[in-house]
C-alpha cells in the first residue's frame, strides 16, 4: 500500500526546507527589530471563533474551513488564518495593551489548489493591539517591504479604506440600491452574498460580476471624517517612503469581515493569478467583539509559499553538509575523531559506519546532499592533510589538517 499526500498539501524537503527556514528567520529577525515578540497559538480552535471574526458571510467560513466534530461533539476548526486565535489568546492570557506579537505557522483552507494556492499553507503575521495611530499601519507596511527587499523581491501595495461601523452601513445601503435590477447578471454566489453582505461581492473573481462592479459606488465617498483623516495620514506617510509603488484601489475590501479603516495587499507582478503576497489592515472592533475592552488593532499576514516562489533557490545557504570518506581502517579511526571535531565546531558532518569503496561513499555523500567530501587515505595520513572535494564542481584540493576547520568555515 503506497500512500500519497492530500491534495493541496506539500512535502518540503532539503533546499526548499532550508529556504523556508531562511525566510522565517529573516521575518523573525526583522519583526523582533520592530519590537515584536513571538506568539504560538494552537492550530485547532472552536469553529465559532472564526464565524464571529473572519465572518460568517465570507468565503473562508462559508466554503473553506476544515471544520469537524471532535469525539466530545464540539465543533472544531483547523485555523484558516491567524488573527482570531491571536486575539483570543491575548484576551484569555490577559496580555496588557499595547502589545505587538508575531506568529509563523500553517493555515488550512479547502480551496481549489493551483500555483501559489494550497489547502495547507504557511503564514507570517504581525498584530499590534492597543494603538490607534495611523503611523502604526504605516510601520507595519514598512516592515513588510523591508522583508521583501531583504529577500530581493519586488512588490507593490494596493490600499483602500473600508470604513468603520459608523460610515459603512450607509455605503452598504447605497451598494444594495446600486445592485437593484442587476441581480440576474450576478453569479449565484453573489446573489447570496448580496443578501448577507453586499461588500462580499467585491471578493468575486467572476468576470460578469467584476464588470458590474466597475460602476458601483465607491466607499471612499462614504467615509466618515475619522476614517478619512486616518486614511489620508496613512497615504501621506506612504508617499514619503522611498521605492514604494502604491496604488489606491477603491475596490479592495479583502475577504475577511473584521477590517476597519485601512486595508491593503502586497502584490507581485511575477506571480500570475495568485498575485497577493500578503494582506492586512486595521480591525478596531474585533477585541470588543471577543468580549474585551474597545481596543484599536492592526496587523497583516504574508503567504510563505508565494514568497518562496519568488525567492532565489540559493537563499538559505543551500547545502553545507560535509561527508567524510575513508579508505582503510586507520583512515576510519582518523575520520571518527575528525567528525567529532567538525561537529563541535558547528560544521554539519556525516560518514559511513563501515568501510566501503570510495565510489559508493561518494555516491552516498551525493544522495545525502553533501556539499563537500573529505577524503582520507594512506597518503593523506602520511602527509597530515585532507583531500577536500567540492561535490558540485568535482574539484579537489589538499588542506592541511590544522587548517581544515577554518578553511571549511570560510567556504560557507
Ligand atoms: P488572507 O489571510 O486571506 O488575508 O491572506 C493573506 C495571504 O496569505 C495571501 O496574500 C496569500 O499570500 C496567503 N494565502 C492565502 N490563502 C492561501 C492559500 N490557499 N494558499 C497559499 N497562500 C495563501
Amino acid at each position: 500500500m503506497r500512500f500519497t499526500k492530500l491534495k493541496g498539501t506539500r512535502d518540503i524537503i532539503y533546499d526548499e526546507a532550508a529556504k523556508k527556514l531562511h525566510l522565517e528567520n529573516e521575518f523573525r529577525r526583522i519583526a523582533t527589530g520592530y519590537g515584536f515578540s513571538e506568539i504560538i497559538t494552537p492550530i485547532l480552535e472552536y469553529t465559532e471563533l472564526f464565524e464571529r471574526s473572519t465572518g460568517a458571510t465570507t468565503d473562508i467560513v462559508q466554503k473553506e474551513m476544515y471544520a469537524f466534530s471532535d469525539k466530545g461533539g464540539r465543533s472544531i476548526t483547523l485555523r484558516p488564518e491567524g488573527t482570531p486565535g491571536v486575539v483570543r489568546a491575548i484576551l484569555e492570557n490577559k496580555i496588557k495593551f499595547p502589545c505587538r506579537l508575531f506568529y509563523i505557522g500553517p493555515m488550512f483552507r479547502y480551496e481549489r489548489p493551483q500555483k501559489g494556492r494550497l489547502r495547507e499553507f504557511y503564514q507570517l503575521g504581525v498584530e499590534v493591539l492597543g494603538e490607534a495611530n495611523p503611523k502604526v499601519d504605516l510601520e507595519l507596511i514598512e516592515l513588510g517591504f523591508e522583508l521583501f527587499s531583504e529577500l530581493g523581491i519586488k512588490s507593490s501595495l494596493e490600499i483602500n479604506s473600508v470604513g468603520c461601523p459608523k460610515c459603512r452601513p450607509f455605503y452598504k445601503e447605497r451598494l444594495l440600491d446600486f445592485f437593484k435590477g442587476k441581480n440576474k447578471n450576478l453569479c449565484v454566489d453573489c446573489r447570496i452574498r448580496l443578501e448577507r453582505n453586499p461588500l462580499r461581492v467585491f471578493d468575486c473573481k467572476n468576470e460578469s460580476c467584476q464588470n458590474i462592479l466597475e460602476t458601483a459606488p465607491k466607499i471612499k465617498d462614504f467615509l466618515c471624517s475619522d476614517c478619512q483623516t486616518h486614511f489620508a495620514e496613512v497615504i501621506k506617510g506612504l508617499k514619503k517612503l522611498e521605492d514604494v509603488s502604491l496604488n489606491i484601489n477603491d475596490r479592495l475590501v479583502r475577504g475577511i469581515d473584521y477590517y476597519t479603516k485601512t486595508a491593503y495587499e502586497f502584490v507581485s507582478k511575477e506571480l500570475g493569478a495568485q498575485n497577493s503576497l500578503g494582506g492586512g489592515g486595521r480591525y478596531d472592533d474585533l477585541v470588543e467583539e471577543f468580549g474585551g475592552p474597545k481596543t484599536p488593532a492592526t496587523g497583516f499576514a504574508l503567504g510563505e509559499e508565494r514568497i518562496l516562489l519568488l525567492m532565489r533557490n540559493t537563499e538559505g545557504g543551500g547545502r553545507n553538509l560535509v561527508f567524510i570518506a575513508f579508505l582503510d581502517e586507520s583512515a576510519q579511526r582518523s575520520a571518527e575523531s575528525l567528525i567529532k571535531v567538525l561537529r563541535k565546531n558547528g560544521i554539519p558532518s556525516l560518514m559511513s559506519y563501515s568501510k566501503e569503496k570510495l565510489t559508493s561513499q561518494l555516491k552516498k555523500a551525493d544522495q545525502l546532499h553533501s556539499r563537500w567530501t573529505i577524503i582520507i587515505g594512506e597518503d593523506e595520513l602520511k602527509k597530515g592533510v585532507y583531500t577536500l572535494r567540492d561535490m558540485e564542481s568535482g574539484e579537489q584540493k589538499l588542506v592541511a589538517e590544522q587548517e581544515l576547520v577554518s578553511y571549511i568555515k570560510q567556504l560557507k
